[in-house]
């Protein structure tokens, strides 16, 4: 059997740092995880093949190569999985469809003709072996959830690294807590399951092996779930980079509870963790308490932000707009908050009830869904009908991103956090990464409208914080795409959208 593994175009959002990347001279941020791990779950006969719209165009050859296309998406993806399906149809190639996108709303991609819900550990094999004797189902649905320990590292070898400007890697899946708006605890439990430290180094020893040096994403939504099993993994993990010469910097997901523990913060840094993603959402604690983000409730925020940050880990911070407690001064609270805590890389976006969630539920009993999430809560559209004015809150969240993503405002707060960045293992450069540095220079230094507050920025650094110099530029890089996307979205907002 011939399989296509087709992954869709991820739109021109925050996180795609589309932006960003041909400063580094790649087309997508990270290969796509979860299809590379199907891959690998594939029988050892099958040829496969990667086509990821994100860095390479679909042609019509490698439709006709294929006996079967298998795709995957996240929610955010669903208008290219549409067409990539249609396109599959009319190929005449059968389509095999799964990932977030269909394990979120059961009723979704209809017309594809095999759709697969749950993890896929669960249930591959009997779709292969019916597949193989021609009497796949239309729907299949994975009983229980994987255990991790049996999940093998992915198919990398299929990927173009060199596009790439991270590499994923996953260590486990679930979050303990119970966030109301989270779809996560909904798709993979609250019980984190965990692969194994020979698991995850053997995956590292992949990534050294096929030549990358650099930006290691460890994708887990949140990474201190089982901070027990963590305190295993870490160490062995640091003696690893240690002999390998310290191959790669590692960025990963954390409820904000990381904080606490100094033991953890510090075997984190060791083991080269250099940033960390918090879901913070809003410094209203009584958001928190009605959403359930009971941890959030209990920390002091600004404070656990600066610990982390004490501990070389820049953070990026999460924050929503649109929670049933937030007043018109939210905005500045917001814009206040994200200033003194000093977190350059903050993705605001508009609360969004995803399918599936306890968020979700509680609208629809009230009466207050509008449609469908398309995933994107940058998209200044409300998919339910919140109790701020809708447009008090549009207009609101305009004003937020425009304050935070002013570049002055942004370099200050890069400034600030750099200043605070406890030690951090020196980066190891590649190539890339003067690249990287003549670009930013010529782009950002000669032809950018901000220039004056960009050669501002670094020489304070280099005055203040010279070792810090490498990830000032980097910063200054991020800066540009979400100045850019800022700008878009402020003169595209799509007012039309708004439902009330
Ligand atoms: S901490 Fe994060 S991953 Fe966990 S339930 Fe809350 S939002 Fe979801």
């Amino acid at each position: 059997m011939k399989v296509l593994l087709l992954y869709p175009e991820i739109p021109d959002t925050f996180w795609s740092f589309r932006h960003a990347l041909p400063f580094l001279g790649r087309r997508s941020a990270y290969p796509p995880l979860g299809l590379l791990t199907v891959s690998a779950l594939l029988p050892s006969h099958w040829n496969r093949k990667l086509v990821d719209l994100n860095v390479e165009k679909l042609r019509h050859k490698d439709l006709a190569w294929a006996d079967v296309a298998f795709l995957s998406a996240m929610l955010v993806q669903g208008p290219s999985l549409s067409q990539l399906i249609a396109r599959c149809r009319e190929a005449g190639l059968r389509t095999v469809v799964g990932g977030p996108i269909t394990s979120a709303d059961a009723s979704s991609y209809e017309e594809a003709d095999h759709v697969v819900r749950g993890e896929a550990e669960g249930i591959i094999e009997e779709v292969v072996s019916d597949l193989e004797a021609g009497k796949a189902r239309h729907r299949y649905e994975a009983a229980g959830r994987a255990d991790m320990t049996r999940v093998p590292p992915p198919d990398l070898h299929l990927a173009r690294l060199r596009r790439y400007s991270s590499m994923p890697l996953q260590y486990s899946r679930g979050c303990p807590f119970s966030c109301e708006f989270c779809d996560v605890i909904e798709l993979f439990g609250r019980t984190p399951r965990a692969k194994t430290a020979e698991q995850v180094l053997r995956e590292f020893e992949q990534l050294y092996g096929m030549g990358w040096r650099g930006s290691v994403f460890v994708v887990d939504d949140n990474f201190v779930g089982n901070k027990p099993a963590l305190k295993v993994l870490l160490p062995r993990l640091d003696e690893w980079m240690r002999v390998h010469g310290n191959p790669f910097s590692l960025f990963t997901q954390a409820s904000i509870n990381l904080a606490e523990d100094d033991e953890l913060l510090s075997l984190m840094q060791s083991a080269r963790f250099n940033r960390v993603f918090v879901g913070i959402e809003t410094p209203v604690k009584e958001s928190h308490r009605a959403a359930g983000k009971l941890q959030n409730v209990k920390a002091d925020l600004l404070e656990s932000v600066r610990r982390i940050q004490e501990h070389g880990m820049e953070v990026m911070g999460g924050f929503i707009l649109g929670f049933d407690q937030d007043t018109p001064e939210i905005f500045e609270k917001q814009i206040a908050f994200i200033k003194e805590a000093a977190i350059p890389v903050s993705m605001v976006g508009l609360l969004t009830a995803l399918p599936n969630t306890r968020l979700w539920r509680r609208l629809s009993e009230e009466g207050r869904i509008l449609r469908q999430s398309m995933g994107d809560n940058t998209a200044a559209l409300l998919n339910f009908i919140p109790r701020m004015n809708p447009e008090v809150l549009l207009a609101g969240y305009r004003n937020v991103l425009a304050s935070i993503y002013s570049p002055t405002e942004y370099f200050e707060r890069a400034q600030a956090m750099l200043s605070r960045l406890g030690a951090m293992p020196k980066p190891r450069l590649v190539f890339s990464d003067y690249l990287a540095l003549c670009r930013s220079l010529i782009r950002q230094g000669i032809f950018a409208r901000y220039r004056v507050a960009y050669w501002r920025f670094l020489g304070k650094t280099f005055l203040r914080t010279p070792g810090h110099l490498g990830l000032a530029v980097t910063l200054a890089i991020m800066g540009h795409h979400f100045f850019t996307l800022t700008r878009r979205m402020e003169s595209g907002f799509p007012q039309r959208d708004v439902v009330f």
